[in-house]
C-alpha cells in the first residue's frame, strides 16, 4: 500500500488537515503526524533543545491514524514521522497543509506549511505544499479534484532530488478557478509595521503584522498565477546558491 505522510503547521485540529487526508486516503495510506497547536510562521524551525513527545490520537479522531507532537514544529513532524512512526518506511509522498491563506513567493521563507514538504525534500522522500487563498469561506473540500490531479502527478513523475512543490490554490468564492500552471517563486512584501501595545501588568509588547500586501507583477510567478485564477504549483529546491553572485566572487578567492 501506498503510504503517505501528512502534517501541516496549523496543529492537528486544523480543518484543511483533515480535508487533505480525506483526499490522500484516495491514493494511499494516509498517516498524520502534525504539530498539537497552531505553528505557522515557523518556518523550517527544528527543536533540538527541548524534549519533544508524541501522542497518537483516539481512533476516529480523525480520517486515518494520527500523532500529535506536542509543541512541535512541522519540520519535527516529518522528521519524527519518517524515522519514528513509520520507522524506516519510505513514504511515496509527504503532504503538508491545506494551509488557510497563501503562501506565495517569499512567504515560503518563513511558511511552516512549505517547510513540511521541503523537509520531506531533504529527507529524500517528495514533498507538496498544499495552501488555499483567503476568502469569505475556505471550501478545502471542494479542492478534491486539484488536490488529486497534483498528487496523481507527483507519484506518477519522480521529481529531481531535494525538489518539492508549493501549491496555491486561488479561493473558489473570490472567482473561478481557470486551471493549474507551473510558476516560478515570485515575491511578497508586506507592510512593515509593528504594533506597540501595554500589556495588563503596563509592559510594552509588541506584534509584527502587517496585513498590506504588494506582489510586483512578474509573469510566470505563483503571485500572477493565482491572480489570474490560476492553481500555482511551484517547484522549489534545496539548493539556494545564486549562480550569478557565484560566478561574481571569483575576485573575492585569494590564498590569503
Ligand atoms: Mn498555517
Amino acid at each position: 500500500m501506498t503510504r503517505i505522510l501528512i502534517t501541516n503547521d496549523d496543529g492537528i485540529r486544523a480543518p484543511g488537515l483533515a480535508a487533505l487526508a480525506r483526499m490522500a486516503a484516495r491514493w494511499g495510506d494516509p498517516l498524520i503526524v502534525a504539530p498539537d497547536r497552531d505553528k505557522s510562521g515557523i518556518g523550517h524551525a527544528i527543536t533540538l533543545k527541548e524534549p519533544l513527545r508524541a501522542h497518537r490520537l483516539s481512533a476516529g479522531a480523525l480520517p486515518c491514524e494520527a500523532w500529535e507532537v506536542v509543541n512541535g514544529s512541522p519540520t519535527d513532524c516529518v522528521y519524527l514521522g519518517l524515522h519514528h512512526v513509520l520507522a524506516g518506511e519510505r513514504p511515496a509522498l509527504v503532504l503538508s497543509g491545506i494551509n488557510p491563506g497563501p503562501n506565495l513567493g517569499w512567504d515560503a521563507f518563513y511558511s511552516g506549511t512549505v517547510a513540511g514538504a521541503r523537509e520531506g525534500a531533504l529527507q529524500g522522500v517528495p514533498g507538496v505544499a498544499f495552501s488555499l487563498l483567503s476568502g469569505p469561506e475556505l471550501p478545502f473540500d471542494e479542492l478534491g479534484p486539484i488536490v488529486d490531479h497534483v498528487i496523481e502527478y507527483a507519484l506518477a513523475t519522480p521529481l529531481p532530488p531535494w525538489v518539492c512543490l508549493n501549491v496555491n490554490v486561488p479561493n473558489p468564492r473570490i472567482g473561478p478557478i481557470r486551471g493549474i500552471r507551473g510558476t516560478c517563486l515570485g515575491q511578497r512584501h508586506y507592510s512593515k509595521e509593528i504594533h506597540v501595545r501595554q500589556d495588563p501588568r503596563g509592559g510594552e509588547y509588541l506584534w509584527i503584522g502587517g496585513k498590506d500586501v504588494f506582489m510586483p507583477d512578474l509573469p510566470g510567478s505563483d503571485c500572477n498565477a493565482v491572480r489570474e485564477g490560476f492553481v500555482a504549483v511551484t517547484p522549489l529546491g534545496c539548493d539556494l546558491t545564486h549562480p550569478a553572485a557565484l560566478a561574481n566572487l571569483a575576485t573575492i578567492e585569494s590564498t590569503l
